[in-house]
């Protein structure tokens, strides 16, 4: 073999039809570090490129009379060493040049750790994505429930739970708000007072339930008949309240009357029910207390002179 051929910058071997190593120049020898000169080609690849080269490398040889740029590894003297072979078929023989690939194969490797790192990140990125998406939808139902829950507390702070209607405590409010509005606008309200006549005779009767029912009932017809902008509220077991804005006494009287009327006529699944009623109109120098209890007052009134009537002071 001539010198520049044994030297050259890439391994070079000449192998027989049986892959016997006829030749091979001193580059390939170095890559190989064997002393030992290899003679069969098997002698010098990896078992996967064994494989590999049993079934592409004599097949394709055969049909085209060359190969180019086979992907081998061979049994280097450090380790497993990639190369690219390229033969040519000539005279019966086949003449082998091998690039050796070290750098651009860790260079590929790199390349793929890379690769791999990025698409784990993405991954992590995904699966965080996710886990924050359902976190905001977990934040977003609390604030929802606790909405509602709010609005739940709202209305059991305000609401009597039998009827429906205020408690005692907005009563108590909406009648200082009114007092409050009448000293600074000069104006007129009313509040009426009234109480279910011998309920504990429903009661007794017909027990609890029934008396309850009564009240449910009444609570619905008060509603039906209240103007749109006052509101009504049970102040205690059977006893109820409207404020009536911007009325004087006369026509709480009349509204009064009409209420009683109308309890009276009404059709109830028990005894017949009535109410007796007190009324207070604003005066100079009234005050939420001083109201009260002039309804109160005539509340009893109604009460003493025979019960089912309206007394207003
Ligand atoms: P008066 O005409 O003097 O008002 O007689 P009354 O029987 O209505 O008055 P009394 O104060 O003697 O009795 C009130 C009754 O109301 C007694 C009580 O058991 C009943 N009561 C109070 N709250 C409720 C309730 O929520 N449900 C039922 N079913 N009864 C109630
Ligand atoms: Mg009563
Ligand atoms: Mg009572």
């Amino acid at each position: 073999m001539d010198e520049q051929l044994n030297f050259a910058p890439c391994g070079y071997l000449v192998l027989t039809k049986d892959w016997e190593i006829t030749d091979m120049n001193q580059t390939l020898r170095d890559m190989l570090g064997s002393e030992r000169a290899a003679v069969n080609m098997r002698d010098i690849l990896t078992v996967p490129s064994k494989v590999y080269f049993q079934t592409y490398f004599v097949p394709a040889l055969h049909i085209h009379g060359r190969v180019d740029e086979l992907h081998l590894t061979l049994k280097g003297k450090e380790g497993p060493l990639p190369v690219l072979m390229s033969a040519r078929e000539r005279k019966g023989l086949y003449e082998c040049a091998l690039m050796q690939m070290t750098v651009r194969e860790e260079y590929e490797n790199e390349l793929l750790v890379a690769k791999r790192n990025a698409e784990q990140i993405q991954q992590e990125t995904d699966k965080a994505y996710t886990t924050l998406l359902g976190l905001m939808n977990e934040v977003q139902q609390k604030q929802e429930e606790l909405v509602e829950l709010n609005h739940r507390l709202q209305t059991m702070a305000t609401t009597d739970p039998l009827t429906g209607l205020f408690n005692r405590r907005v009563f108590q409010e909406r009648l200082a708000e009114q007092v409050e509005k009448a000293i600074t606008e000069q104006s007129v309200f009313s509040v009426i007072i009234f109480d279910i006549d011998h309920f504990k005779n429903v009661n007794d009767t017909y027990g609890h339930n029934v008396g309850d029912e009564v009240l449910k009932e009444l609570a619905i017809k008060i509603k039906g008949l209240i103007p749109i902008h006052d509101s009504a509220a049970r102040i205690g077991g059977e006893e109820f309240a409207i404020i009536l804005k911007e009325t004087e006494q006369e026509s709480s009287s009349a509204f009064a009357e009409q209420l009683r009327a109308y309890i009276e006529n009404s059709t109830w699944h028990s005894k017949p029910v009535t109410v007796s009623i007190g009324i207070a109109t604003y005066q100079d120098g009234d005050t939420a207390e001083s109201m009260y209890i002039r309804a109160d007052s005539a509340l009893y009134a109604s009460k003493r002179s025979g019960r089912n009537r309206v007394t207003s002071f």
